[in-house]
């Protein structure tokens, strides 16, 4: 939920990727009251690749798959803003998110991955399936599982670790649907630009690696440089030619294209270049981190595993930062233990020149994708952080005066910015002229912090407040808005003003309503109260009073959001359903 500790600073955590996740952790843990922290996802969950070859072989539930990032803001005291960032701003330190306002920064941290290569395909269609982003591919997956019955074929481009394990898991759980259905096997190609398979691996596991796959009856391609995909066929660079039914792409990284357009530096591959203490080169309060970013001086390949190693080091640098000491160096191993699982409840292992095989391997990567995957969802009990009422702050850091009223000129810049048409006559009182005949109608709504993100909040407010007035069969006139926003610094406090306004004015005109006025003042949480005017004819003002034993009762929406939103708050509630009763409360 909004915390309402006095927040002196706005951390902003730009996408939900293995090292951020591990952030919000420790922030649960280890909390820095004043600092404000905003976690930016396009979704409430993130996926654990780690486990995907299990799930996709049918060993794990699809649910083992992800994390819930709205337990893990709640567990953080972090802000969850669903979103997706379209482009960033260091100058001006903000982020412009899409279909909604921008979001300035004090710091900003970057774990948003990569997006998958297609530069290669000159031509590609639907039978084409990325494995990244991988909730993508999760839904993909599941619609070919669902239609496949037998036979058939099938081609994964990209025999790296990923690709490997993904054509074991596939042979697996597809095989097993074919013999059930009484029907062949699927035939399964793994295909890839190189010559051998896993290069960096010691010899002797490659040869283990090539011997289950033919035992399996998967047939490698090497030096298969897919260049062409359509109509049931995938083709090669030489021409060679393969009939299949899909084809899943598990090869080629790029960097996403809104941080190569940005003004970080980047590295020549694209990627965000970031210091040994995971600092941008070029801007020293963006840090960046997983694959998304690459350490100029100690290079890695992309893996999961560094991302989550580089969890605790950025935990402690962001914080170094915020307290004004020194950063502290990240040093990632020479060689991480690589875990291969063959579908089969077997697993391949090797570490430098290091390997084994078998069932003990299998149960060891199990383990230790179960360990990591628990650590976020048995997250462990807190005692809350003691909860300043805002009187140590500066006192020239705030207006306190009026009833601590937050300063007119931040309130003004940011209508301005917001709405420089609105034609809003900033005076003592709003004058309204009511329409001839017209009865008037009022409603007034109060709307405490139930989900994180202000945007949506401020828009359910005004959704919430208006609903009234639709019932009684008016039609929305001027919108009147009464805020309090947690103490906190200038820059905070104006960022939280766009957040809540942008909503507001975007939801009222959606309306038809007219943005009259308010009040803005500092308290100890955030409270949107939104006051309506609607207008009606008198013969047509409907009222609850007078409804008798028989009369129809239409519910516009489902009952029981209160009672999600109490299992949300005790974390016992889907992402899911949370997301599903956000829709809902957004629909007017
Ligand atoms: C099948 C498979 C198996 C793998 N197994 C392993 C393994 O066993 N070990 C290993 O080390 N690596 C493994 N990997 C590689 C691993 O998945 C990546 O290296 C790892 O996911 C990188 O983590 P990350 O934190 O950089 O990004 P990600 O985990 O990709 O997370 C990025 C996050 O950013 C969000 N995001 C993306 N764009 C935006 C945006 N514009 N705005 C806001 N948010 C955004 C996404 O929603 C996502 O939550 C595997 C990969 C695959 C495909």
């Amino acid at each position: 939920m909004i915390s309402s500790a006095v927040k002196l600073r706005h951390l902003v955590l730009l996408g939900g990727g293995h090292a951020h996740i591990g952030v919000l952790r420790m922030l649960g843990m280890h909390p820095e009251p004043d600092l404000k922290v905003t976690l930016v996802s396009p979704s409430r969950e993130t996926p654990y690749s780690g486990l995907l070859p299990g799930v996709v072989g049918g060993h794990s539930p699809e649910q083992d798959l992800y994390i819930d990032l709205g337990r893990l803001c709640q567990f953080a005291g972090a802000d969850l803003v669903l979103a997706t960032a379209t482009a960033i701003d260091p100058g001006g330190s903000e982020i412009e998110l899409r279909n909604r306002p921008n979001l300035a920064y004090d710091y900003l941290s970057i774990d948003v991955g990569i997006e998958p290569a297609l530069t290669d395909l000159a031509e590609f269609d639907e039978a084409l399936v990325s494995v990244k982003p991988i909730a993508g591919f999760m839904a993909r997956f599941n619609l070919v599982y669902e239609q496949y019955r037998g036979g058939g074929a099938f081609a994964i481009v990209g025999a790296g670790a990923a690709g490997l394990e993904l054509a074991f898991a596939l042979n697996h759980r597809l095989g097993i649907k074919a013999e059930k259905n009484g029907l062949p096997k699927p035939v399964l190609y793994l295909c890839q630009a190189a010559a051998e398979l896993l290069p960096e691996a010691p010899p002797r596991l490659r040869a283990k690696a090539k011997n289950a796959l033919a035992a399996q009856g998967i047939q490698f391609r090497p030096q298969f440089r897919a260049v062409r995909q359509g109509a049931g066929q995938l083709a090669s660079a030489s021409g060679a030619v393969l009939e299949v039914d899909q084809v899943f792409w598990a090869t080629g990284a790029a960097p996403q294209a809104f941080l190569q357009n940005s003004d970080l530096a980047g590295t020549p591959s694209g990627y965000i270049a970031v210091n040994a203490q995971l600092q941008s080169v070029s801007h020293p309060n963006v840090f960046a981190v997983g694959d998304a970013a690459d350490m100029v001086e100690q290079a890695r390949p992309k893996a999961g595993v560094y991302a989550v190693r580089q969890a605790p080091i950025l935990f402690k640098n962001l914080v170094r930062m915020h307290r004004g000491q020194s950063l502290i160096r990240f040093k990632p191993q020479q060689r991480v233990l690589s875990l291969i699982s063959l579908g089969e409840q077997t697993a391949l292992g090797y570490k430098g020149p290091f390997w084994a095989s078998g069932r003990s391997l299998w149960r060891l990567k199990r383990r230790i994708d179960y360990k990591f995957l628990d650590s976020f969802k048995n997250l462990p009990l807190m005692t809350p952080p003691s909860v300043s009422n805002g009187e140590a702050l500066d006192p020239n850091m705030q207006c306190r005066g009026c009833g601590a009223k937050v300063a007119s000129s931040i309130l003004s810049e940011v209508l301005s910015e917001l709405d420089p048409d609105g034609g809003r006559v900033l005076d003592d009182s709003a004058v309204l002229i009511p329409p001839a005949g017209e009865l008037m109608i009022q409603s007034v709504d109060a709307f405490r912090p139930i989900i994180d993100d202000p945007y949506v909040l401020a828009k359910i407010a005004v959704v919430h407040a208006v609903s009234d007035i639709y019932a009684m069969g008016g039609r929305v006139g001027p919108i009147m808005v009464n805020l309090t926003l947690p103490y906190g610094s200038e820059s905070i406090t104006r960022s939280l003003l766009q957040q809540v306004m942008a909503g507001v004015l975007s939801q009222t005109k959606a309306e038809g309503g007219q943005l009259v006025g308010g009040h803005t003042a500092e308290g100890l949480e955030l409270n949107i109260t939104v006051s309506v005017t609607g207008w009606a004819p008198p013969d047509d003002i409907r009222t609850s009073r007078g409804t008798q034993l028989d009369d129809h009762l239409v519910l516009t929406k489902a009952l029981g959001t209160g009672t999600l939103f109490a299992a949300s708050m005790r974390g016992q509630a889907a992402p899911s359903w949370i997301s599903h009763a956000v829709a809902m409360m957004l629909q007017s």
